[in-house]
């Protein structure tokens, strides 16, 4: 009997290797993959189709329309439930799937913290098919709230800021974050970034953890932040799969062999946000280090169907960061170095367009 492969979430990962890499593989074993949505939402150009530089059909994927050109059977639905003693999964519609070899590419959970309130009152784009619909939820806004001062955070505030402006809308956008803005990056490269939300009017607050929210107001350990909406983009928070299937590390993600296979259990691999590597379990939780599992996960699925010996995943010590700062500007950094400008941004929107239309 052919073995069964089941990709669960549309990430980076199963949408690259979806695209380019599984022609030679269908004939192996009998693929499907599970994910809630049949689009796929590209985080790069997030801000840009916020502020209205992007329509939704540019920053989506058709991962429906993928599979079936791949080959491959697509499910719409969210996995609930995984038994890896009995290789099942169950999903949200009720359906039963069993599989040989699994492979996770599910992306991170809003990361509430337990403060009370958040999860009834703030928004949150995880996963991120909800995007377009949480952005017409809260445009209009008077007094918009992000939570969350990392890039995704940054980016969202300045990306409404700018919205509103060339609406002509006289909103508030409120950034906080709970330490310093995008705490990672150089003193001066933080003070030219608060200089910039600054000009933009976002208004700022920094060592504002919020300790719990109220329909009208974040309160923090200070002061009573008033807000009509709120996005919540601190952190990332690990999905529950891993722990009820008792397959979750100490920090609740799927901790994984340099082979990117959990070690627990052989058959089980991921991708993503949704893991730790172990041998590096500080790498950053964002899209192009999903991006780079892509190739060692396919071929050490095919190996492992093969029973071959499995390839090492080696990360890349450097990457490009470009985060808009609204109004075609972008801050890039690398390698310890950074440039504010239109050209930052012209370098982001040439690699997120040329990104995308190898999916179109
Ligand atoms: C506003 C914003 C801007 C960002 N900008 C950038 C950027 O410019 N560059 C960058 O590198 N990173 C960026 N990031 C981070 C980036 O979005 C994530 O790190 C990245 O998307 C993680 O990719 P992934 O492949 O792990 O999963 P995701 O892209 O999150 O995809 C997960 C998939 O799994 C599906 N799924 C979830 N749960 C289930 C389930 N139970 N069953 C089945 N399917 C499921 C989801 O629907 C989705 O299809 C940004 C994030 C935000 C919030």
């Amino acid at each position: 009997m052919v073995a069964r492969v089941v990709l669960v979430g549309a990430g980076h990962a199963h949408v690259s290797l979806l695209r380019k890499e599984m022609k030679k593989s269908v004939r192996e074993a009998e693929w499907m993959l599970i994910s809630p949505s049949r689009y796929q939402y590209y985080s790069g150009m997030y801000a840009g189709f916020i502020e209205g530089l992007y329509s939704e059909p540019e920053i989506r994927i058709d991962v429906k329309r993928l599979c079936e050109k791949a080959g491959i059977r697509f499910i719409e639905d969210a996995v609930s439930q995984l038994y890896p003693q009995r290789k099942e999964l169950h999903t949200e519609g009720g359906s039963v799937v069993s599989y040989d070899l699994l492979s996770f590419n599910i992306g991170s959970s809003a990361a509430w913290e337990h403060v009370p309130g958040a999860e009834q009152y703030a928004h949150t784009i995880k996963p991120t098919h909800r995007l377009p619909t949480v952005v017409q939820q809260v445009k209009g806004a008077k007094n918009l709230a992000i939570v969350g001062g990392g890039a995704a955070g940054v980016e969202v505030a300045f990306a409404f800021q700018s919205y509103n402006e060339k609406h002509g809308s006289y909103q508030t956008t409120s950034l906080l974050t709970k330490g310093e803005i995008m705490e990672d990056l150089r003193e001066e490269d933080k003070a030219l970034l608060k200089n910039e939300l600054e000009r933009a009017g976002v208004q700022l607050y920094e060592q504002a953890a919020v300790k719990e929210m109220t329909p009208s107001s974040l309160i923090t350990r200070q002061e009573k932040i008033p807000y009509d909406k709120a996005i919540w983009l601190a952190g990332s928070g690990a999905p529950p799969l891993f722990a009820n299937a008792d397959l979750a590390g100490e920090d609740g993600f799927l901790p994984v062999k340099h082979t990117l296979q959990s070690i627990e259990d052989p058959d089980i691999f991921g991708a993503g946000d949704c893991i730790t590597v172990q041998s590096h379990p500080d790498l950053p939780k964002n899209g192009v280090y999903a991006l780079s599992h892509t190739p060692v996960l396919h071929e050490n699925l095919l190996r492992r169907l093969r029973r071959h010996s499995l390839r090492p995943y080696r990360p890349q010590e450097r990457y490009l960061a470009i985060i808009s700062l609204g109004k075609r500007k972008a801050l890039l950094l690398y390698g310890g170095r950074s440039f504010i400008g239109r050209l930052s941004w012209r370098l982001k929107d040439r690699i997120d367009t040329r990104f995308m239309k190898k999916f179109k």
